[in-house]
């Protein structure tokens, strides 16, 4: 089976694991420390704190911009469901705004549209690797006031004019093992607002800035010495796993211009897309063709089948939106293995397959 996503852990993996374990220091200890400071220094922000999953980082991110009940935070429909979900977690309102056709993201002449007095922050979804229109959702935040919070868990790594992920706000990342880099579970979020990084530090720890005292309700979201040893591990590797990610997309995208009836993915000017999955779109047909490969051994998948309006959590709280784009995007999108281990046979036997189908 070519699969969809291959975590990569290696002996250096391994060896952190278990020398973790020979330290005695298991739970957020020095390497924890250790892996917000690499990972700072690595997305270009001053500031970043480990979570227990990219949710969890959702979640204190909105809590630490004091985001709460009466607020409404905008965000896409077009994701996985935590993007939401974060939202709802803290008591605010999700608002959905339909997205661009061509990147499958937030779209910025539909967004102001859907700002009013009650909206304090927007969440962007940078998904599948690429980044948003943030020149646009920049401007329209500035101008009403709005925080920013990047939910960059399928873009670690991605750059747009030069800026990479979390220079526009906030930014929330997973390292769960199908993203492009894993600490089994596990959340970052980064900023260059002190303020924002000393709540986030409080919230995830029992709001307690120092032992047995608690001033603000926080929750036990901490990472391990475990997973931020893996962490560091995989940090200095996860440039070489976008390159060659990059590299298989461009090969896919060179021969699927060639086969009718299938969209490659775009690339936004400017945009260094680094490739968390590689999902083109199919006119007529898509489910056959998902069925088709998955029997040849290719474990196509669809991200996502059912948007999150449509999903019955929210249409069961009133959700009615209808959102045109997104809603003919989820009949038509469908991904393809692009991680970094493929082998040129398994690029090779993808094109071939979705050739005899086309
Ligand atoms: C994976 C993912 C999340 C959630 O991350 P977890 O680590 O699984 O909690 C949130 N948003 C997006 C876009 C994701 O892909």
């Amino acid at each position: 089976m070519i699969n969809i996503s291959r975590p990569q852990i290696g002996e250096d993996e391994k060896k952190a694991v278990l020398d973790v374990l020979d330290s005695g220091h298991l739970a957020q200890g020095p390497r924890v420390q250790a892996f917000e400071e690499a990972f700072a220094k690595w997305t270009d922000t001053k500031y970043a704190v480990a979570t227990s999953s990219g949710t969890t980082a959702l979640h204190v991110a909105l809590l630490a911009q004091g985001i709460g009940p009466e607020d409404e935070v905008i965000t896409t429909p077009f994701s996985f469901i935590a993007s939401a979900n974060s939202i709802l977690y803290t008591g605010a309102r999700p608002v959905f705004v339909d997205i661009e056709s061509d990147y499958f993201m937030i779209d910025p002449e539909k967004l102001e549209k859907a700002i009013t007095p009650k909206t304090k922050a927007i969440i962007p979804v940078h998904l599948f690797g690429q980044i948003g229109a943030m020149d646009e959702i920049e401007r329209i935040a500035r101008k009403h006031n709005l925080v920013i919070i990047e939910d960059a868990c399928q873009s670690h790594g991605a750059k747009y004019k030069g800026k990479k992920v979390g220079a526009w706000g906030t930014a929330c990342y997973s390292f769960y093992p199908t993203k492009n880099m894993t600490t089994i579970e596990g959340g970052m979020i980064t900023t260059n607002d002190p303020q924002v990084a000393e709540r986030a530090r409080l919230i995830r720890n029992h709001g307690s800035p120092k032992r047995y005292l608690h001033d603000t309700l926080g929750f036990n979201f901490r990472m391990t010495d475990i997973q931020a040893a893996i962490g560091l591990v995989q940090l200095s590797k996860v440039d070489e796993w976008n390159r060659k990610r990059q590299e298989n997309a461009r090969f896919l995208t060179e021969r699927f211009s060639k086969i009718n009836g299938v969209k490659p993915p775009m690339v936004r000017e400017g945009c260094e897309h680094v490739f968390h999955q590689y999902t083109i779109c199919v006119d007529k047909g898509r489910d056959k063709l998902v069925e088709g490969l998955n029997g040849a051994g290719i474990a196509a998948g669809v991200y996502y089948p059912i948007p999150i309006h449509q999903q019955p959590l929210y249409t069961n709280m009133g959700y009615q939106d209808v959102m045109p784009v997104t809603e003919a995007l989820a009949l038509q999108v469908m991904s393809l293995p692009v991680h970094p281990t493929l082998t040129q046979g398994e690029l090779d036997t993808i094109v071939r397959e979705v050739g005899l189908r086309c």
